[in-house]
């Protein structure tokens, strides 16, 4: 890692644990490997991004159904679905100090990451969680923690087609939590062991899968685009046949240049009808009277690595002050806090109320506001900056006589008065 992407890494998880973003999962107990909570800040960015793909991907389309599917599914789908077999990283243990590794992300071939002692021979390592369902514990009641999205939308293709006769093509759409027993988590919340995944399952013809790859793939950087990732930092990687997943006849990785490097942010398969074959799935084409197993288009997104990449793509510094000014320069849809309220003074009831009631028709209209009344405005300004929050609004003496407010932007620091009345429009005008 270059210094000074070593030190943008620093600085975004410092300011997302100070900031209240993301903090060390059990924190108080020492942390648990590879998990993360998200505070205040970090769940709104979180609900904006998933928000903001469901209405892209599901909401905004006619032939999309949304689910929410069970985690702990029956372990027959695991085992149909190759996991139980297949889904596994290659485990290897430094011979001197036992530390464990994925053999594929060492650092040198062969050689421990913390010693530099050799590694012993790789053991395929499955990731599933385990557990046991039941008050039984024998191998009859084992189940797993879904390690992806995927299956809940397989196993519930026969419910949709049953419930609302939709016609090839159509896709699915789910959110929601998976797991994977990681072996070495790693960069913040990138690599961790519990995460979230937003999955799309598109149903094809086969003949039609070349087409409906690159439509989702043009779909996917589109959406991409609107949530504001730095798309310089965005690359394509076509995977190579022998690194495809077992399901897989042609996959590309989204890849993002995070700070510790170049890695999978999101991805594109043609699943074929692995899935659906391997659940004895089929459909009936009513137009031609004749049963057929649709093929499969996956755009697959991280959540996590969503938050890591806006993040990231969003630090700036403005050095064009006498201090350095660090912002998140998020855009207003995905940004934690649209805008925030101040009284130009605390301890002024009569700016204070008034103050109160413009928050009060904010935080009806968009939820996301914040009330601001500490430090001076200077260091107010600052805190909202450092959160990414589009725009402060400051009630002073002139509002009270002339009903007019400043209206601060965090980007150029400019400042603008208008009407109290017009800040919605303001706002909004600019959110779209
Ligand atoms: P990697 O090669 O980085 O382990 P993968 O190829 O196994 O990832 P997929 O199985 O394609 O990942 O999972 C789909 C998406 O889920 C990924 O593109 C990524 O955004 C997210 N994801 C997968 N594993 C993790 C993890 N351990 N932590 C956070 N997000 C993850």
């Amino acid at each position: 890692m270059q210094e000074k992407d070593e030190k943008l890494m620093e600085k975004v998880i410092s300011l997302c644990k100070r900031r209240g973003f993301i903090y060390p999962g059990s924190e108080i107990y020492g942390g648990l490997a590879g998990t993360w909570d998200y505070g205040p800040l970090g769940v709104s960015l979180k609900n904006n991004i998933k928000n903001s793909w469901w209405k892209k991907f599901v909401d905004g389309r006619e032939d999309m159904y949304g689910v929410d599917a069970a985690i702990i599914m029956n372990p027959s789908v695991w085992k149909a679905s190759g996991h139980v077999d297949t889904f596994s990283d290659p485990l290897v243990e430094c011979t001197k100090c036992k530390r464990r590794f994925r053999e594929d992300q060492l650092k040198e071939k062969g050689k421990c990451d913390d010693c530099g002692s050799p590694v012993g021979e790789a053991k395929q390592f499955n990731m599933m969680f385990r557990t046991q369902i039941g008050a039984v514990e024998d191998s009859s009641s084992t189940v797993y923690l879904r390690p992806e999205t995927a299956q809940g939308m397989f196993v519930n293709f026969k419910n949709i087609v049953d419930s609302f006769h939709p016609k090839l093509p159509f896709g699915m759409g789910q959110i929601g939590k998976a797991f994977r027993n990681e072996i070495t988590p790693r960069d913040f919340i990138f690599r961790v062991r519990e995460f979230e995944q937003m999955e799309i399952e598109y149903f094809i013809k086969e003949e039609w899968w070349e087409k409906y790859f690159e439509y989702w793939h043009d779909e996917m950087i589109e959406w991409m685009e609107s949530i504001g990732v730095d798309m310089n930092r965005v690359h394509e990687l076509e995977v190579e046949k022998e690194d495809l997943a077992h399901y897989s006849k042609r996959t590309i990785d989204f890849e993002f240049d995070f700070p510790f490097g170049r890695k999978e942010l999101y991805g594109l398969a043609y699943r074929t009808d692995f899935d659906l074959s391997k659940h004895n799935l089929i459909y009936q084409d009513e137009e031609t009277n004749s049963k057929l197993v649709p093929h499969v288009i996956e755009p697959t997104f991280g959540v996590d690595r969503s938050v890591l990449a806006l993040l990231v793509s969003s630090y700036k510094e403005d050095e064009s002050g006498e201090e350095s000014r660090p912002y998140l320069s998020f855009k207003p849809s995905i940004a934690p806090v649209i805008c925030a309220i101040s009284p130009l003074l605390k301890n002024k009831p009569e700016l204070r109320d008034y103050a109160r009631v413009v928050y009060g028709n904010l935080k009806n209209e968009f939820g996301r506001v914040m009330w601001d009344d500490n430090g001076n405005i200077g260091k107010r300004y600052r805190r909202q900056d450092e959160i990414g929050t589009p725009w402060c609004i400051v009630i002073d003496f002139d509002t009270l006589t002339d009903g007019s407010v400043t209206i601060r932007d965090r980007d150029t620091g400019k400042q603008e008065r208008i009407k109290k009345e017009d800040i919605i429009e303001y706002i909004k005008e600019r959110m779209n």
